[in-house]
Formats: structure tokens, sequence, C-alpha cells
């Protein structure tokens, strides 16, 4: 649990991207990035001020008059292009995601993949942009409707996807004609100016995509930039109601998806192995850092003990080192500080396993925990420790364990494991959450679904990418239309019927 942070000599400079080339920053204001398997400083960000916000924002008005007039099939046609790209650097990909965050590049590549999944979707856009027609709606009279695009839009993201959660974002409201500015978390920004550069390559024309780096300042830039409409947050709770807030105060469309605490409810009938396995891997996975991570496990009955003892046996395989080293299987915690958090948390109820001894000493790391005996009320059965901390509640009923995935104040993911088909239709139906897993721990939907929780999970009405996502970054508009006869035209004060 110790860590070096010195800082090399020379360390690498992360700048913005506006209008089609890197921007060095001129605040003078930057802040670090590390290797957290090693803790040790790699680079420094640029944190924009709001003057650079505004030059990106106009290099996005300025690209937005052309790129919206470009043609469906030329904009698929570079949506193909960026897929391939994508597919044919994942690795590379990958390695910038390892280096900064610190998840292993197994896990970096699946995120890639997952996100590809989400252009190979928008690949699809003039089908997706299709719109409807009714030929004489009254007589002579057709009725159509267009969706188009909103103008500048934001993108704010967290950490813990650099990769994946902005190409939620950038990838289907560049596809809709919309030009967009990416502020990416500061604690791991490289993956964004990767993307950039990928983005120029495969043909998208300059100032259609643009990062600024920075902090809070950025962020309110952003949303008080008049000429940005929308913006898609991802990221803790408090701060997404807080972006929420303010940018539909300032009259745009927002989306802001927030924190997380799933439960997945283990009942007496299912598997125990298959269960075991299923929440070693959702919580572990990525040490923990995912919004879809399983962190509470609620056991029903008798099944507590036997499961709690195939977790315990299973986590001294889990392989914990720097995520570089192919063999390694959960990474260390994005910072210093964050891992000392969640370390702080292996107070609360029963800890069966402790993950401070069992880690390397290098770096930011905590190795896998279990907590038994957590109960409403508690630290770490209330907050969402976004870390490698699995907690256990014990309760008597199917209904006692949907009590407390309902109230619970999150409602990202949930999921069941039984054998028993009623019990999991009754569930699914129950639940209140955005994502519900039968058998499945970590039920993130596919591209062509759209993804987000429930209460304090999600801010803003609609859930991102899929079709959601295309209906979040365009606007409708219904034309009606008739071509007469001038011949019959004829003062009408009566307000228009349709027969
Ligand atoms: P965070 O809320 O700290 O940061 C997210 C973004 O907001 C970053 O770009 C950051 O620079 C900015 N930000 C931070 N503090 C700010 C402030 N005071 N004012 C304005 N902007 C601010 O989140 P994080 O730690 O980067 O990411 C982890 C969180 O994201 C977890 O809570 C996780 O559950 C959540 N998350 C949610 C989803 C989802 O789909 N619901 C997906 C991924 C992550």
């Amino acid at each position: 649990m110790t860590e070096t942070i010195e800082a090399p000599a020379a360390l690498r400079q992360i700048n913005h991207w506006i209008g089609g080339r890197a921007a060095a920053g001129m605040s003078g204001r930057k802040g670090p990035v590390f290797n957290p398997a090693t803790g040790r400083q790699t680079s420094e960000v640029d944190f924009a001020t709001p003057e650079e916000v505004d030059a990106a924002v106009q290099a996005a008005k300025v690209a937005f008059g052309t790129w919206r007039g470009v043609s469906l099939a030329k904009r698929a046609e570079i949506f193909f292009r960026v897929r391939e790209l994508v597919h044919e650097r994942r690795e590379e990909a990958a390695r910038i995601l390892t280096s900064e965050h610190g998840k292993v590049l197994s896990d970096a590549l699946g995120e890639v993949t997952r996100g590809l999944e989400v252009v190979e979707f928008c690949c699809g856009l003039p089908t997706l942009l299709k719109s409807e027609y009714s030929e004489q709606a009254s007589t002579g009279i057709d009725v159509y409707s267009i969706r188009q695009p909103l103008g500048v839009v934001a993108g704010i993201t967290p950490f813990n996807f650099p990769a994946m959660v902005p190409m939620w974002m950038w990838a289907p409201a560049i596809a809709c004609g919309n030009t967009f500015v990416l502020k990416p978390s500061e604690k791991d920004p490289s993956a964004s100016i990767w993307t950039a550069e990928l983005l120029k390559e495969a043909g998208l024309p300059d100032g259609v995509f643009n990062v600024v780096n920075g902090d809070k300042v950025a962020v309110d830039s952003v949303l008080e930039h008049p000429d940005v409409a929308a913006v898609s947050f991802v990221g803790s709770t408090p701060i997404a109601r807080y972006v929420y807030e303010k940018a539909t105060a300032q009259g745009k469309r927002c989306q802001a998806l927030g924190g997380a605490k799933n439960h997945m409810i283990v009942l007496p009938d299912a598997d125990i192995d298959m269960a075991a396995d299923a929440a070693v891997s959702a919580a572990y996975g990525s040490a923990g850092e995912r919004c879809m991570a399983v962190s509470m496990l609620v056991a029903v009955g008798s099944v507590a003990d036997p499961l709690i003892d195939a977790i315990k046996q299973r986590i001294p395989n889990v392989k914990v080192g720097d995520g570089m080293n192919p063999a390694n299987e959960m990474g260390p915690l994005i910072t210093r500080e964050h891992r000392d958090k969640v370390a702080s948390y292996l107070e609360d109820g029963k800890v069966v396993v402790d993950g401070r001894e069992s880690c390397p000493d290098e770096g930011f790391f905590l190795g896998p925990s279990l907590i038994d005996d957590l109960k409403p009320g508690m630290r770490a059965y209330d907050d969402e420790i976004f870390g490698p901390v699995l907690g256990v509640t014990r309760v008597d009923t199917y209904d006692d364990a949907v009590r407390l995935v309902n109230e619970s104040p999150y409602g990202n993911g949930t999921a069941i494991f039984t054998r028993d088909g009623g019990a999991a239709r009754q569930f699914q139906f129950e639940a209140q959450a955005g994502m519900v897993g039968v058998n499945v721990p970590i039920p993130v939907p596919v591209a062509y679904y759209s993804f987000g929780g429930w209460k304090g999970s999600l801010f803003g009405d609609r859930h991102i990418y899929g079709p959601e996502g295309i209906d979040f970054y365009t606007r409708g508009k219904v034309v009606t239309s008739r071509w007469p006869d001038p011949a019959t035209s004829k003062v009408d004060l009566g307000f228009p019927q349709t027969r």
C-alpha cells in the first residue's frame, strides 16, 4: 500500500484539440496524469479557460454550417472508415487506456469493442434518420416529419471508460449532423486526443470533433456557453445533478447519467458456482470502477453461507497487478486518493477478505475485498464505493431483496440469479432500475438498445446511445405541404380543416 509518486524529468504534454489540430493550453493551469500501476506521473494535461472553450465551440459552430449539409451517404462513408480504423488500432487504444486508467489490457480491449459497437450502429445513420410521410393527409395535402441536428453539442465524461463513454456520445451526435465538443476526464485524457487524430484521418472535417481538457472551469464554461445546444454527461450523481440543473436552466437539452450501487440478488435455488463466478467477475472486473459493477450481493435465505464460501475461495485466484501484463486480471485504482477512500470502507460489517493484505506495493492497488453483514444505514452499504469491494447483505425472502433494490436511491443496473423463471419474470416486472439482468450480472444493453438508469442514476428523460441517443441529438420538424392549382386559391379565415 505504498507507492512512488516522483515525476519523471520530461512529462508528456496533453493539449486540447480545436478545429482539427492540437492546441496548447494558454492558462498555465495543468493537471497531473499518472500511470496508476506504478504510481508515477507520466504526463500533464492542459486545463482550458473559458476563452479556450469558446474557441472550441466557435470551431464547432463554423463546422456545423457545412457538416449538417453533408449527405447521409457521405457521412456513412466516413463512419465506415472510422469503424475500420478503430478496429485496426484497438490494441493501440487499449494500451493507452491501460497506461492511464490502469484496467488490464483485455478489459481495455473490451471497452474499445463495446464502444465500437455504437460506431457500427451509427454506420446505419441513413436508416436511423428516416422519418414518416403521410400522403393525402387532407385533400391534396401531404404531411411528413424530419429530424434535424441540434447544432453544437457537448459531452462531459468520467475517468472509468475514457474511450467507450465518449463514443456513446460523439458517434450518434456527429452521425445526426451535429458538431461536438468533448470535455473528457482530466485523469485519463489521452484516449480523447487519440480519437480526435483518428477521426481526422478517417476524413471527418476539421471542427466537427473538438476536445477541451480541464476541470470545473471548463465544465462550467460549456454549461454556460450560449452556442451549446445540448449536453450529455456521465459521471457521479452529485455532479450529474449539478450539470443537469445548470444546463437545463440555460435552456439546453441535457442527459446526465450518474452513479450506481448495483444489487445482485441470489435466490436459494440458484446455481451457487455460477452465481459466485458472476459475482467475482462483476465486482472485481476493472477493479470495481464500473458503473455497472455488482457492488451489493443480496443473499436470500439459505444461500448466504455457501455463496460467501464460494466467493472466498475464488478471490485468491484473481491475479492483481500491472494491467500491461496479460497474465493479470485486475489492475489498480485510478488515484492514490481514490484507493485510500475505497479502503476506508473496510471498517463496516464483517470484513471477510481484506484487499489491503494482498496487493502490490507500488501503484494505487487494493486487492479484491469482501464484506458480509452490511445493512442500509452503514456507509459501505449506502455509498457508491467504486472499487473492488463487494458487500453482502442477508435477507429472508425474495420480497425483502426486491425492497432493498427499490429503496436504493440509485437505479442503474440490477440482476437476479435463479433457476425459477416465474421469479425472474416477477423481478423484471417490479425492479426499479433501468437495466435488469437475469442470470447476467452486468446487463449493459447492446448498441441498438439504449443505456441508462432510473432515479439518481439518470437526470433527464432520454437514455444514451441506441434509438434514444438518436432522438436526443435530433429535433423533430413536421412539414405540411400542398401544391394547389393557383386558380383554386381564395381567402379563408377559418381554422384549417382536414376533411
Ligand atoms: P466525476 O463526476 O468526478 O467526473 C465526471 C466529469 O465531471 C469529469 O469530466 C470531471 O472533470 C467533471 N467534474 C468533476 N467534478 C466537477 C465539478 N465539481 N463541477 C463540474 N464538473 C466536474 O466522475 P468520475 O469520478 O470521473 O467517474 C466515476 C463516476 O461516474 C461514478 O460515480 C460512476 O458510477 C459514474 N459513471 C456512471 C455511468 C453511467 O452510465 N451511469 C458510466 C460511467 C461512470
